[in-house]
């Protein structure tokens, strides 16, 4: 018997319901317009979020980005994917991370964004009141059903995170960039390209110690700072 789900029913959760509204009222080939989603779905406010839960269960969604003849608030509905309303497709694209899988890869990355270098609750050198906090990202975000194993998972923080799943790129531009490598010194020009030959900046024990350093509250941390002063006058 084949059960019928209806994207008007509460009781599915919205990842469900927002893949249904899609598919019975836009329909492949169809535009429609995110506040349009949002009245109709309670709890899809977040509307690019709630796409790219799709995207790994094969849907394909196109933003005026992909298609300049879409508004900025409208969205091209470009393929129906997996039908994730049905049980064995629930999970399909979701990413499952295990906890001792989440412990293994931020121990792994020195508890620190491998994008920027943030360690837990640091503030970011341009936003001085700001504090980052760690998450997990995707080596490769933007490939589709990407798994939930340690090598396929990087520590981000989550302004990194989005950075890089929005496909927005940094505020930077390349000459920005590019003037201040000029101004560097030549050890560091040279520490600069060995990052960039294997896209990561390799952690040396000092920061390794930072990064779980900043993971202790803020009393343990006044702490640990004065035995160091200690230890080093000693
Ligand atoms: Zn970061």
């Amino acid at each position: 018997m084949e059960i019928e789900f209806d994207w008007r029913d509460a009781a599915l959760g919205t990842r469900i319901r927002v893949a249904l509204w899609l598919r019975d009222e836009v329909g492949e080939g169809g535009t429609f317009k995110k506040q349009t989603l949002r009245a109709a779905i309670q709890g899809a406010e977040q509307v690019d979020r709630r796409m790219r839960d799709l995207r790994p269960a094969g849907w394909e969604i196109r933003t005026y980005r992909d298609k300049p003849s879409l508004q900025a608030d409208e969205l091209f509905l470009e393929k129906v994917g997996l039908p994730v309303w049905e049980r064995e497709h629930r999970a399909a694209g979701l990413r499952q991370i295990s906890a001792k899988t989440r412990r293994f890869v931020f121990e792994r990355d020195g508890h620190m964004c491998r994008r920027c270098g943030a360690a837990a609750g640091e503030a970011y050198p341009d936003d001085p009141g700001s504090r980052a906090r760690l998450t997990l990202g995707h080596v490769n975000p933007h490939k589709s059903g990407g798994g939930a194993n340690a090598e396929e998972l990087i520590t981000e923080c989550a302004r990194c995170n989005e950075t890089v799943k929005h496909l927005t790129g940094s505020q930077m531009s390349r000459e920005q960039v590019w003037d201040r490598i000029k101004e560097l010194p030549v050890k560091h020009k040279k520490d600069l390209l060995a990052w960039m030959a294997v896209d990561a900046r390799p952690l040396n024990a000092a920061e390794r110690a930072w990064g779980m350093y900043r993971q202790l509250p803020a009393g343990v941390r006044d702490g640990v700072r004065r035995d160091l002063e200690a230890l080093l006058e000693s």
